[in-house]
């Protein structure tokens, strides 16, 4: 693995690519989807870097703006892509077709299954590298030796359907190893692979890495692969990158909350050092219709409380669920009565609106009595309204009276130091002090 680089101005012209405030949107007649949104970071020649973050986040469409393979109804509106400080959009990618190359997850979408393995290999030589006849096959050959397939002479006469799964996802690095590229963008590269085939391609790419001096950016949503692979790493979240950091630093200490989660969740060798999983609560956003400010505010387990109140962390979780479900319709009391009705032993008819609201607090991880009496006052005339179906004014009441900062202001990047940047509103000094007093 290469060394990683710190961010510096001065350092800023010898990046490979700058992806600088990018913005990916499609646009359909019925809903306009900002799948990339302000995304910046930056590759350095020979080093990986990482892109991190959860089905839908924005990695894809990230990867394919970088090969300037976005299609229609999809289409870059803003910011810039620079490739050894060249505007890729502005000259539409043709000085450097070939200086970047993406390997997908995927291999039988992205080879040719009526062609040879060679062939495809020697097309890529012909187009990027002007080689034909017999030094294009020599060249084939070679790759395919270099990405460790054995007996390469024979199987490079051999269709796509011959190779097995990891052999094929070598065959395709190879193909973009043909172009000669500077970066090798891998989509999700072993997602479709078993686990043993999955460490092979890993330490190829490792090798190869070092091999070629190629920088490659790396993509997955397994933060267990992005610790292995790569240098310093970029977590998206909701189409922005939300935090980056060298990728020791993002794993040992994490400033923003979904990394936090995330870095949970990654099973650790020693039991003993086993990190607690962080189970997220809460609302999976819309892509088309992301949450205002921080767009993790609806499922963060660290989500801001109003000054009004002076509640457990999990409970101010809780009532922001609550709200949530109600006002988008989504909690239905009839629903909320079979359960009852279930827990009591009884008809649904016949179930009590004390066990209603019991339920409901039940559901939302909320005691029979909050220890905050303004908040207990909100909520039980909440639930009152819930039981008499006015749900509208339920929800209403709820999001008057439970509003956090975090959905009221964009959060800003705060500098951790040493390329670590994060963007929380909780490291606000405003903040910063609240937690103090909290954590008593
Ligand atoms: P992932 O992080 O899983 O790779 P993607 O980058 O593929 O996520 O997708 C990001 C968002 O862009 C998603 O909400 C997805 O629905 C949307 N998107 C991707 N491709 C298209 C498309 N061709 N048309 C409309 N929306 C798309
Ligand atoms: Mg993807």
């Amino acid at each position: 693995m290469a060394q990683s680089r710190q961010e510096s101005v001065e350092a800023s012209s010898d990046a490979l690519l700058e992806v600088d405030n990018l913005r990916t949107v499609f646009r359909t007649g019925k809903e306009t989807i900002h799948a990339v949104d302000g995304v910046s970071f930056d590759i350095y020649p020979g080093e990986t870097v990482g892109l991190v973050g959860e089905s839908g986040s924005g990695k894809s469409v990230t990867a394919r703006s970088i090969l300037g393979l976005v299609d229609t109804p999809g289409r870059i509106e803003g910011g810039e892509l620079r490739f050894k400080g060249e505007d890729l959009v502005q000259t539409g990618w043709q000085e450097h077709r070939g200086d970047i190359a993406i390997v997908f997850q995927d291999p039988l979408n992205s080879i040719n299954p009526v062609y040879t393995v060679g062939n495809q290999i020697r097309e890529a030589l012909r187009i990027h590298q002007g080689l034909t006849g017999s030094d294009a096959r020599s060249r084939a050959v070679e790759l395919l030796e270099s990405v460790g397939i054995p007996d390469a002479p024979r199987r490079v006469d051999e269709y796509p359907h011959q190779f097995s799964g990891g052999m094929q996802q070598r065959a395709i690095i190879a193909i973009a190893l043909a172009c000669d590229p500077d970066l090798l963008v891998c989509d999700e590269p072993t997602t479709a692979l078993d686990v043993t085939i999955q460490a092979q391609i890993l330490d190829l790419l490792d090798t190869l890495q070092a091999e070629e001096d190629l920088a490659i950016l790396f993509i997955t949503h397994d933060m267990g692969v992005i610790e292995e692979t790569a240098d310093r790493v970029n977590v998206i979240y909701a189409g922005e990158v939300v935090e980056r950091a060298p990728t020791d630093e993002l794993f040992s200490n994490p400033q923003h909350p979904y990394t936090e989660a995330l870095v949970s969740a990654v099973p650790t060798p020693n039991p003993y050092t086993r990190r607690e999983g962080i189970e997220l609560k809460g609302t999976v956003p819309q892509p088309s219709n992301p949450p205002s400010g921080c767009r993790f505010h609806t499922r963060c387990h660290k989500v801001i409380q109003s000054s009004d109140y002076d509640l457990e962390q999990a409970q101010w979780r809780g009532l922001l669920n609550l709200r949530s479900e109600v006002e988008s319709g989504a909690l239905e009391v009839d629903k909320i009565r079979q359960s009852a009705a279930v827990g009591e032993d009884v008809e649904p008819d016949a179930v009590s609106d004390t066990a209603i609201r019991q339920q409901v607090r039940t559901e939302f991880d909320l005691p029979q009595e909050l220890p905050d009496r303004d908040a207990e006052a909100v909520l039980a005339d909440a639930l009152d309204r819930l039981v008499s179906d006015d749900q509208a004014e339920a929800g209403e009441l709820l999001a008057s009276e439970f509003v956090t900062p975090c959905e009221e202001t964009k959060p800003e990047f705060t500098d951790h130091g040493d390329g670590h940047r994060s963007s929380c509103l909780r490291h606000r000094a405003e903040y910063q002090e609240m937690e103090v007093v909290s954590d008593d």
